[in-house]
């Protein structure tokens, strides 16, 4: 059978592996000028940047099960966080994995001692039971659920909002509750990564499953229907099937399902001789997540981020006013000093649809066929992650290729 998905992010080429795997022809039609969608790295004067700062869950089930981890290499942040709070860097450990960062967690000023037991026990409720059951969890927002655990109002500025604003783009904490329990839950049960060579390595190594010459690049697509591909053109493919693997505006586009809005970043990405911080850490303002939320020296991380004598860092934000690139350079000049004003602009990246909001009674269907008989998958038909994305292709095909088995 013949199978076009369009897109080549992570859904699509989970989508082509898994439909060639179960025997069937695939060609998946993708508008850019290489794999990867959200998930690209590029080569910038010899440092690596990734398309808007991103990490790796090594924890998440569905990239565990897919991708060759040591192949990729994987470097990790070291556990916790730094967070900035009044004038000062503090030490946020993770207890469990870092004894020894005990005492520091403790004198941490993210709120009361309590709080600190709280996160242990957050922890052990969230590692509870299957994934399957977690997804299936009583619902409300990510806020309410972080107050119903108990938290304090300052541990929750201070701290958790800055920590799930960096990974789930909601400085409101207005999503789902499910998601943050997954986040956390993953955060527990491993590492924060990134691959040696950049986030993009992922894709890289996922197109390069696909079978040779499956892959069209520079081929965006105009209309599908549920066995045809239109690409803009003019050339029209006719199929067996079609998998639309696209954003949700693009799925919204082509497909007539209901859109959502956007949540948008920006990551600056800077060059300076030496590092800020010498250690592979993820900083955090505990200030609230304006203008700086996050900042990482990638080349702590992974030397290969940076050429030899420099290093890389990103800072970024929940935010793409045009004001805010200024703002969060002001405040590097607070945290480190005149003489980051010094450090070389490497790229701004502003992305406005970087992840679909997550709000509370969405439907997560994994895999979705419209009444016209055309397939979706997509990170915005379960989580918007990365294992969201790759789950939501392996459901797909898996849907498909049962589907047409009976
Ligand atoms: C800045 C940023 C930070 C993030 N941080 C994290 C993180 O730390 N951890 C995490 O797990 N997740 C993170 N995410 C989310 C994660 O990257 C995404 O959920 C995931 O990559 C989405 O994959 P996808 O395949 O569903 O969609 P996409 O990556 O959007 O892929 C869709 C593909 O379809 C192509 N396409 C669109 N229209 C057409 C057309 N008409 N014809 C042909 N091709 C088309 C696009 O070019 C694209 O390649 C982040 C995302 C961003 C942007």
């Amino acid at each position: 059978m013949q199978i076009g998905v369009i897109g080549a992010g992570l859904a699509g080429l989970t989508a082509g592996i898994e439909l060639s795997l179960a025997g069937h022809e695939v060609v998946v039609f993708e508008a850019a000028d290489g794999p990867g969608g959200r998930v690209r790295t590029d080569l910038v004067d010899g440092h690596r940047l990734d398309r808007g700062f991103q990490i790796l869950l090594d924890a998440y089930p569905e990239t565990r099960r897919l991708l060759d981890y040591r192949a990729l290499d994987l470097r990790a942040f070291s556990p916790g966080a730094l967070l900035r709070w009044n004038d000062r860097f503090h030490r946020v450990g993770d207890p469990l994995r870092e004894p020894s960062k005990l005492l520091d967690t403790l004198r941490a000023p993210i709120g009361s001692p309590l709080d600190k037991v709280r996160i242990l026990a957050f922890r052990r409720a969230v590692a509870k039971g299957t994934l399957a059951e977690l997804w299936q969890r009583p619902e409300t927002t990510a806020r309410q659920r972080l107050e119903d655990a108990g938290f304090s109002e300052t541990m929750i500025e201070r701290f958790l909002t800055p920590l799930f604003a960096g990974i789930t783009l909601d400085p409101e904490l207005a999503g789902s509750s499910r998601v943050v329990e997954f986040v956390f839950r993953m955060l527990g049960a491993g590492d924060a990564v990134v691959p040696a060579l950049g986030m993009g390595a992922i894709s890289d190594q996922l197109a390069a499953r696909l079978p040779s010459g499956a892959l069209r690049l520079d081929s965006p697509v105009r209309a599908v229907t549920a066995r045809r591909v239109v690409l803009e053109d003019g050339e029209t493919v006719e199929l067996d099937s079609v998998v639309v693997a696209t954003d949700l505006s693009e799925a919204a586009r082509l497909t007539g399902i209901e859109s959502r809005p956007w949540k948008g970043v920006t990551s600056v990405w800077l060059r300076a001789d030496s590092p800020p911080i010498d250690e592979p850490v993820l900083v955090l303002n505990g200030g609230g997540t304006s203008p700086i939320n996050t900042l990482a020296v990638m080349s702590q991380v992974s030397p290969d981020y940076a050429p030899a004598g420099s290093s890389t860092i990103v800072v970024s934000t929940p935010s793409t006013e045009p004001g805010v690139v200024d703002q969060m350079r002001t405040q590097l000049g607070q945290w480190f000093g005149e003489s980051t004003f010094g450090w070389d602009l490497l790229r701004i990246d502003r992305i406005e649809r970087a992840q679909p909001v997550q709000p509370v009674g969405r439907a997560r269907s994994g895999a979705l066929q419209t009444d016209d008989g055309i397939w979706i998958c997509g990170d915005h038909t379960r989580d918007a992650s990365i294992n969201g994305a790759i789950g939501s292709g392996r459901a797909a095909a898996q849907a498909l290729s049962t589907a047409r088995d009976t």
